[in-house]
């Protein structure tokens, strides 16, 4: 793969900091964006800014043409089995938080349970927690092994207890560890419950085909998959996105309205209320095309190896842990130094250049359960290079002489 190449679609990996050239390795919290991207969120804004769905004008049809053009590409890209099932949302928060409120408004009451996993981002765990608050549901918690990994036995013996939803990670944010979609799906799916599937991170570091996991509702944000912020997409099987309750009320969801009530538009625009971030959801486009040129085997073939080298790296660090199992990181890793406080570690790497991510990663219960306050994270992406891995391994090193 032509890294190289790859690095020159984007400008911001030129940058300096602290006189030094920039290492991005917080690709988990956000990519950036290639100039594809970058250019058609300009040319849109030039050529084609308009407001879509309601306009007889030809702009308008044109920006709607190629916002619901973007919508069908996200289709293909998930495999789903229909356009109406791809809800834009403002991105993977937004999309769980629509389902959960749902459920809480229509579906769950006492004596009901909804299963997550104690590795979920708390996008995914406080929606739902607070989902059970309102409707008296249960709020039960999949504990992880040490390694990160799920006990499918005790995954089994809490589906007996026939939770009406199960939401996990595709791959958590805080381990990057990637969970056997298919199988939780097919498991939860055997004893009645339905199934979110948080894709925050999976969509950027795996080939997604909602179809093959089975799931009932898949969620991610454009701004983890080199697209931009603002914008993210539900996927949802329409038998279930035809039962759920709109999640907010306004222009363009509507059918019809009465002065004592309205009806609802039909899938997709029933959740989708007010005017969207439409140049957003045009270039989404543009950055799974981007995705689609490098293809995920050879996506996924880099980020292996960059990932093995840190690893691998790290373990000769004195006084590394390294949280999750050994193999199988996808892109991400996670580590502290014994005797140093994750965020020196973090500032000390900043002044040498290089970008990482300190604290607890939006996943307080996984820290608790690991029983640590925080760590260092390290992602990586497409662009980066093996060059980098040492430059962190080098300033990791630097940062362990300093704070032991
Ligand atoms: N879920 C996971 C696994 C994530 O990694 C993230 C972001 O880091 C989110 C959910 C939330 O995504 P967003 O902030 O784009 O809504």
């Amino acid at each position: 793969m032509d890294v190289q190449g790859i690095r020159k679609e984007f400008p911001l990996l030129d940058t300096k900091i602290n006189g030094n050239p920039l290492v991005y390795l917080d690709n988990a919290a956000t990519t950036q964006k290639p100039r594809v991207v970058t250019d058609a969120l300009l040319d849109y804004y030039r050529t084609l800014n308009s407001n879509i769905h309601r306009g007889v004008h030809h702009l308008s049809q044109q920006a709607t043409d190629a916002f619901e053009e973007s919508r069908e590409y996200v289709r293909l890209f998930m495999n789903a089995a229909k356009h109406e099932e791809i809800i834009f949302t403002k991105g993977t928060t937004e999309a769980i938080n629509l389902v959960a409120n749902g459920f809480a408004r229509a579906f769950l009451k006492k004596g009901d349970r909804v299963l997550v996993t104690v590795s979920d981002h708390h996008s995914d765990f406080v929606p739902w927690q607070q989902a059970c608050l309102q409707s008296g549901a249960e709020f039960d918690i999949m504990p992880v092994e040490r390694d990160g990994t799920l006990d499918l036995a005790l995954l089994e013996e809490k589906l007996a207890l026939k939770p009406k939803l199960v939401a996990f990670p595709h791959i958590s944010n805080g381990l990057g560890l990637e969970n056997p979609a298919s199988k939780i799906t097919a498991m939860a799916h055997a004893q009645g419950a339905a199934v979110l599937v948080d894709g925050a991170q999976g969509i950027a570091h795996c080939r997604v085909d909602v179809r093959d996991i089975g799931c009932d509702f898949y969620c991610w944000s454009a701004h983890k998959i080199y697209g931009p912020t603002g914008i993210g997409v539900l996927y949802g099987r329409q038998e279930w996105l035809d039962k759920l309750p709109p999640y907010q009320f306004g222009g363009e969801m509507i059918e019809e309205v009465d002065l004592q009530q309205t009806t609802f538009a039909a899938l997709p625009f029933k959740f989708e209320a007010g005017t969207p971030p439409i140049a957003e959801a045009i270039t989404l486009k543009n950055a799974l095309e981007f995705v689609e040129s490098i293809g995920f085997d050879a996506l996924r073939e880099h980020e292996a190896q960059l990932t093995g080298l840190a690893i691998d790296g790290l373990r000769r660090i004195d006084g590394t842990e390294i949280y999750g199992k050994e193999e199988g990181h996808s892109g991400v890793v996670s580590f502290n130094i014994e005797g140093a406080y994750h965020y020196d570690i973090g500032v000390i790497l900043d002044q040498l250049g290089i970008a990482v991510r300190t604290g607890h990663h939006c996943a307080q219960p996984l820290m608790k359960h690991l029983g640590i306050p925080g760590c260092v994270r390290a992602s990586f992406a497409i662009y980066n290079t093996q060059e980098e891995v040492e430059r962190l391994l080098s300033g990791v090193k630097k940062a362990a002489e300093m704070l032991r």
